[in-house]
């Protein structure tokens, strides 16, 4: 089952469980707007290459489409489709009024320089420029792509609407629009999360061993702010492998270590094992922060955790989640935990939109309280339907879409 299939069963089965209206799983199980480019890019060697590219906007029934670009090489339609779905169902959660959108682009942009990323993303937001805008659809920073990237992208459009217009997209470098907090935000959200979740069933904090899968943007914070919180992280990993360490490692030692030699592995925090290996280890919580399908038919039997976080969007197939359900692994789904993110995007388009910035303790009590309230509804909802947390998660979301569906008549 691919990416956008599992996302799709997600919604049927939640809609089953809730006895939803079938018109609203039927709209809401196709993107509104699919948009397929292809972008000519001079490279440094005065070639041309051609990189395919995609914008999807799935549904703006609760607000402008929102949703991240991401650079990979295996990047295709059906996944951007099933990431801009899972964007609706977020914002949704997240009580943001916002729909769902994603992009990406077809390249290998670790292998590029900086100046052929530079005129790529310039060319992506001309291609894609009359369907974006701070009212219509706000793009951000997903997988390989920084704010750097994202200033370049508003510079872009800037420049093509003639206006500065910082609210076209979130993520920026603080200088030009960005908000304190947005960095670390989709960690922070994810780690209120399971600190609230442990805290109402009793789990203390001390002696909880985590294991934490992609060190980027969302999994390095994590790893930090969670050790900072007395978590005792065991394990780490990134592309190029992991490294364990029954006793606990330092995060941030491991970070400046990546810096310097672009890998964890490189690291003698703990013993170098592979991504797989590290996956099916011991661990009380294991945070899923790489790319999706990460846990599947193939290792879900080995998984030991009590808790998955994902801080990854669809990083458990559809039958690794049942079969997590049987054995009683809690996951906290990506829809719940990793929407800090977007909510702190949210608060930066905010911000540029008045142009008065909030201090980070404002920006980070504000995350707190609306990841808290999303679980509190979410954990509502699975006590009333007695189902899963992620299946709670998808129909607090089609609580709040079918009611704006029906309100707009449409
Ligand atoms: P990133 O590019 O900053 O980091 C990705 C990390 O995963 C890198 O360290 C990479 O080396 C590692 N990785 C890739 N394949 C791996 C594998 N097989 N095993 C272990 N590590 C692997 O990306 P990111 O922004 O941190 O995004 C990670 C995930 O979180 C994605 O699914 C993304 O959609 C999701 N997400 C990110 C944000 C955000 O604000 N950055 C928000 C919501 C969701």
């Amino acid at each position: 089952m691919n990416f956008y299939q599992n996302t799709l069963t997600n919604l049927q089965k939640a809609a089953k469980i809730m006895k939803l209206d079938q018109e609203t799983l039927d709209v809401l199980s196709h993107p509104q707007k699919t948009l397929v480019v292809t972008l000519p890019v001079r490279m440094d060697d005065g070639k041309m290459q051609y990189f395919e590219a995609y914008r999807v906007q799935h549904s703006d029934l609760r607000g402008p489409f929102k949703g991240g670009i991401r650079y990979l090489p295996a990047v295709n339609l059906d996944e951007i489709k099933a990431l801009a779905t899972e964007m609706t169902f977020k914002c949704a959660v997240a009580g943001i009024p916002y729909g769902g959108g994603k992009g990406g682009v077809c390249c290998d942009s670790k292998n590029m320089s900086e100046k052929e990323i530079e005129r790529m993303t310039r060319k992506y937001v001309q291609a894609i420029y009359q369907i974006i805008g701070p009212e219509h659809d706000i793009p951000a920073p997903d997988m390989y792509t920084t704010p750097k990237i994202m200033a370049w992208f508003m510079d872009e459009f800037s420049k093509l609407e003639d206006c500065y217009t910082p609210g076209v997209v979130t993520g920026k470098p603080l200088e030009i629009g960005g908000s304190l907090g947005r960095d670390t935000a989709t960690a922070q959200g994810g780690a209120y999360v399971l600190e609230e979740y442990m805290k109402k069933h009793n789990m203390p904090i001390e002696k909880t061993k985590v294991i934490v899968q992609g060190f980027g943007n969302a999994g390095s914070f994590a790893a930090e702010i969670l050790h900072s919180m007395g978590f005792i992280i065991i394990g780490l990993s990134d592309s190029t492998g992991g490294i364990y360490n029954e006793k606990g490692m330092d995060p941030f030692v491991v970070a400046k270590v990546k810096k310097e030699k672009g890998s964890v592995t490189k690291c003698n925090e703990g013993e170098v094992v592979t991504n797989e290996q590290l996956l099916e280890k011991h661990c009380d919580v294991l945070v899923l922060a790489a790319m999706e399908n990460q846990v599947n038919e193939k290792n879900m039997k080995n998984i030991k955790a009590k808790i998955v976080l994902e801080l990854a969007n669809g990083p458990t197939t559809s039958e690794a989640d049942e079969h997590l359900k049987e054995k009683g692994v809690v996951v906290i789904p990506d829809i719940l935990a990793n929407s800090g993110g977007v909510t702190v995007s949210y608060f930066e388009w905010l911000q540029n939109h008045v142009q008065y910035y909030w201090p980070l303790e404002e920006v980070q009590a504000k995350l707190k309280r609306s990841m808290i309230e999303a679980l509190v509804r979410i954990l509502d909802f699975m006590q009333e339907h007695k189902c899963t947390m992620r299946m709670a998660a998808y129909i607090s979301a089609f609580d709040r879409l079918d009611k704006a569906r029906k309100m707009r008549g449409c």
